[in-house]
């Protein structure tokens, strides 16, 4: 693999590889990988002929100052770890935030409903600067395919809107969710969850898992009760918002209709690490 710091030569190594017909797979990620980052970039592997995984933490996302503090970051575990899958030809982009933004990206996108609820909703500014930093890698490496985790399902979406405002001509391929073997969703976050706590964590996945059982029984309204009580049960985790949603406008639905996929989102807090999830639940996948 070929590791870039800065975009001309990046560019530079990507206009060879188009000029010889190589397909491109992009995986953007903010780097502290983990299977769950491994499996995006394993996948655009098989399904192209050049990939580029880029590692930036992109600041403007984030809309709490101690969580951008405090992100896990290294740069040379990741190195070690994309090292063995990655072909020779294949690139890695860890550019700095002056690379990124020589100067502030003011720009508003108008992301449109799938970006004001949910997490829209609690993290106010984090899709704009999303949709910025993401639009900013599909002008600098213009990926055939870009490889996205339902982990973070509503920032689909919201890219996806992006592609569409944009006009970018890449196909965004959706990854499913990679957990511990506890069920606890991967995140670079996860190593911050204070050890007594962790094992508890694993309730969001076990309160996803019987919802989708009981979502037969039970109204949308009923799920949502049931899923806040299991979880906030549960010592050092407390629920900031569960929502059952349309899965394509993301928007909550008070009853389930056969034709409508219907997916439950989650953010929970495991002490001080905010913590999200999801899973459909009608009909089954
Ligand atoms: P991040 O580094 O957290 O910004 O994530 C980079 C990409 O990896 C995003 O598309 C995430 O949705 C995806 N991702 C993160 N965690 C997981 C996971 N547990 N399973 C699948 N994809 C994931």
């Amino acid at each position: 693999m070929k590791s870039f710091s800065h975009i001309k030569p990046l560019r530079n190594e990507l206009n060879r590889l188009k000029a010889a017909q190589r397909s491109i797979g992009l995986v953007p990620t903010m780097g502290a990988l983990h299977a769950g980052h491994l499996e995006l970039v394993k996948k655009a592997l098989h399904e192209n002929e050049a990939v580029v995984v880029t590692i930036f933490i992109n600041p403007i996302q984030f809309n709490n100052p101690d969580d951008l503090k405090n992100y896990p970051r290294d740069p040379e575990r990741d190195l070690q770890l994309l090292n063995p899958l990655l072909r020779p030809h294949d690139l890695v982009f860890m550019p700095d935030v002056r690379e990124m933004y020589p100067e502030p990206d003011t720009r508003t996108f108008n992301l449109g409903p799938v970006a004001t609820v949910m997490e829209g909703a609690y993290r106010p500014g984090h899709f704009n600067g999303v949709a910025i930093v993401v639009d900013k890698l599909f002008n600098i490496t213009t990926p055939d395919r870009a490889y996205f985790g339902e982990k973070d399902f509503q920032q689909i979406m919201v890219i996806r809107r992006l592609i569409e405002l944009q006009h970018h001509p890449v196909s965004l391929i959706a990854c499913p969710i990679v957990r511990e073997p506890d069920g606890l969703a991967m995140s670079s976050r996860n190593i911050r969850i204070p050890g007594e706590i962790r094992p508890f964590a694993a309730i969001i996945h076990q309160a996803l898992l019987s919802a989708r059982s009981a979502a037969n029984q039970l109204s949308p309204g009923q799920l949502v009760r049931q899923i806040r009580e299991m979880i906030d049960q549960a010592p050092g985790i407390t629920t900031e918002y569960v929502e059952i949603a349309d899965e394509l406008t993301l928007q909550p639905v008070a009853q389930w209709d056969q034709n409508t996929p219907v997916r439950c989102f989650i953010a929970a807090y495991a002490g001080q690490i905010r913590l999200i999830d999801n899973m459909r639940m009608r009909p089954p996948e």
